[in-house]
C-alpha cells in the first residue's frame, strides 16, 4: 500500500497506515542492533546498543498494544525510508577499518535511526489526541521518550569521546 493510496481516507486511515510503518521500523531495528553491538567497539557504546536493543523489544510490545487498543490487528507495511537508512548504515560501516572511526559511523548511523522514529512517534502522538485517543498517545510517547533519551546519550558519547578518538 503507497502512502497516497486510495485505501487511506481518513485522519484514522493514515493513523492506523503510520502505526504499520514503525511497527515494521521498529521490527528492523531490533533485527539489526545485534549486528551494531557487535561492531562497535567503545564499551560504553556497545553497552548503549544492547540496552536500546531490549528498549526497542519494548517499543514493539508498546506498538502492538496500541494496534490492540485501537481495535486493529497488529499489521507492518513496508517502510522504505527505515531499509534505506539501515542499508546505508551496514554499507558505510562495511568501508571503515579503523575501530574508532567506525563508532563514529555507527553513532552517527545510530542517531539517523533514532530521528527517524522520534518524527513518526511525534506524528502519531499529535493524530492519536486528535482522533480522542489521548490513551494511545499516552503509550506512544513512552516510546518517544527512550528514543529522545537514546538520542541524546549517543550525543553525548560522541561528543565526550568517540569523536575525538576518531580524529586522532
Ligand atoms: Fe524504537
Ligand atoms: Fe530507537
Amino acid at each position: 500500500m503507497g502512502f497516497f493510496s486510495k485505501d487511506i481516507k481518513s485522519l484514522d486511515d493514515l493513523f492506523v497506515h503510520t502505526l504499520r510503518d514503525i511497527y515494521y521500523a521498529e521490527k528492523q531495528i531490533v533485527k539489526s542492533l545485534p549486528d551494531m553491538v557487535e561492531k562497535a567497539t567503545n564499551p560504553m557504546l556497545r553497552e548503549g546498543f544492547q540496552k536500546h536493543l531490549e528498549e526497542s523489544k519494548g517499543h514493539v510490545a508498546r506498538v502492538e498494544q496500541v494496534f490492540e487498543m485501537h481495535g486493529e490487528t497488529a499489521k507492518t507495511v513496508n517502510c522504505p525510508a527505515i531499509d534505506g537508512i539501515l542499508a546505508e548504515a551496514n554499507e558505510v560501516a562495511g568501508e571503515v577499518d579503523d575501530k574508532q572511526v567506525l563508532d563514529a559511523a555507527l553513532i552517527a548511523a545510530a542517531q539517523a535511526v533514532e530521528h527517524y522514529e522520534i518524527t513518526r512517534y511525534g506524528t502519531l502522538i499529535e493524530w492519536a489526541k486528535q482522533l480522542g485517543r489521548d490513551d494511545c498517545a499516552e503509550v506512544l510517547k513512552q516510546n518517544l521518550d527512550e528514543e529522545k533519551a537514546t538520542d541524546k546519550k549517543l550525543t553525548e558519547l560522541a561528543e565526550s569521546k568517540v569523536n575525538l578518538q576518531a580524529a586522532e
